[in-house]
């Protein structure tokens, strides 16, 4: 799945990013996926949203912008983001847990919204007497892999929880909206048993409210980092999902236009991170070896906040050897023991060593499934580590820088001396 390139290659992507760490996007992968997603069945339309919390790098948004993706934004920042990436504010859906402050700004200029509480939707009603608005309900249930990424069901604070549904029209009437639009994101994964009902839950909503012209599912599509784990086939669990809008048009006459707001799907197996091993350490006969990276959860947190799996590759140095294979911890360059890349599928603390062939200081360290939630979701400048640069692997096979490595003196130039 991660792309084969030579110690060459790499030694010219560390050059162009100054220096290791830096990520890695591989764009023919990311087209791929693209193109998976616009297949999606839709009898009545599909207008798909990139979710761009996964990787907001302005690159990235370019080449989803282009090829006809809207936006899913978490944020009024993301908001603003987008629309300096290119994306008109009527392609963008914002769906957030803080309202921004000038949220009524956006709308007057396009932006679409999904109240998430009830006291969302007031604050949109105020300003907005009399229009249309989207509602993201909690439909009762989650899928999500970890209890960190389940967003549904009644542990997970995210949308309108569905049982309040009366509380919902009494705010309507106040204000004489509408609703456009019913949304639910619950990281429903890959079985197509879950999508079914995710539809009828949905569509029960919609029932309820007569205007509603667009179902959004949401994100959530899963992919296959590692050898163990099942990718989501679109085609699959899209299918239940068109029968049921079907046979909702067949019952009611409305043919409701499908929104989706795939992440991970999009650029997750796009993402990889380069590194360096910078040493090797043991702890005795009945300890561990452990492999030190110059990267950790300043670039990736996901092993270390959800035991994810990341495929690792140890790629000698131009003219090297691989080593022999030995159980491997694998570890990164901040001071705090949970900064680990191989933790136990069902425990974040937990060494579980890998079969890995034992490198020599300064080979290359690749890791896998990177592209979504790493760049963006790591513990940035922990240990005044600077952020990793970021690098496109072009269609034509050539580096192009996307995001310069960070200065020190950028990290420290909003601290205000006296
Ligand atoms: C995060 C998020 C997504 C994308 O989730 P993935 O798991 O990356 O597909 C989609 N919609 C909303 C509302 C989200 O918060």
């Amino acid at each position: 799945m991660m792309h084969d390139w030579s110690p060459d290659e790499l030694e010219e992507a560390a050059a162009l990013a100054g220096t290791t760490p830096c990520f890695l996007y591989d764009e023919a992968l990311l087209r791929e996926q693209v193109r998976r997603v616009h297949e999606f069945p839709a009898p009545y339309g599909l207008a798909p949203r990139y979710a761009m919390k996964a990787c907001p790098t302005r690159a990235i948004l370019g080449i989803l912008r282009e090829a006809g993706f809207g936006i899913d934004a978490s944020s009024g920042y993301e908001v603003e983001r987008a629309v300096r990436a290119g994306f008109p504010p009527s392609a963008i859906s914002l769906s957030s847990q803080e309202f921004p402050a000038d949220f009524a700004e956006w709308v007057r200029r396009g932006l679409r919204v999904n109240a998430c509480s009830l006291r969302q939707l007031d604050r949109y009603g105020e300003a907005f007497p009399g229009s249309s608005v989207g509602l993201r309900f909690n439909p009762g249930v989650g899928s999500g892999g970890t209890a960190k990424t389940n967003v549904g069901g009644p542990s997970s604070s995210f949308g309108i929880w569905h049982e309040k549904v009366p509380e919902v029209r009494e705010l309507l009437a106040r204000h004489a909206l509408t609703v456009e639009r019913i949304h639910t994101h619950i990281g429903s994964g890959s079985d197509p048993r879950v999508w079914q009902k995710v539809a009828h839950l949905n569509l029960h909503l919609v029932a309820a409210f007569p205007e509603v012209h667009t179902l959004n599912l949401g994100g959530g599509y899963k992919i296959a980092r590692t050898g163990e784990e099942t990718a989501t086939d679109l085609l699959r669990i899209g299918e239940p999902v068109a029968a049921a809008l079907r046979e909702f048009a067949r019952e009611t006459g409305r043919e409701l236009r499908l929104e989706i707001e795939p992440g991970t799907f999009l650029v997750g197996n796009a993402g990889t991170l380069l590194a360096r091993v910078h040493d090797i350490v043991d702890t005795g006969d009945d300890g561990y070896r452990f492999l030190k990276l110059d990267a950790g959860m300043t670039e990736i947190l996901r092993p270390s906040l959800y035991a994810a799996q990341h495929p690792i590759r140890l790629v000698p140095r131009a003219g090297g050897r691989p080593g022999e294979l030995r159980p491997l911890v694998v570890v990164g360059h901040c001071c705090e023991s949970g900064d680990l890349l191989t933790p136990a599928p069902d425990d974040p603390e937990a060494l579980a060593p890998r079969l890995l062939p034992e490198p020599e200081p300064g080979d290359w360290c690749l890791l896998g499934g990177a592209g979504a939630y790493s760049a963006s979701m790591s513990a940035k400048n922990y240990n005044s580590f600077p952020e990793a640069a970021e690098l496109l692997y072009t269609t034509d096979s050539r580096w192009r820088l996307i995001r310069r490595r960070q200065t020190l003196d950028e990290m420290l130039a909003a601290e205000v001396v006296s």
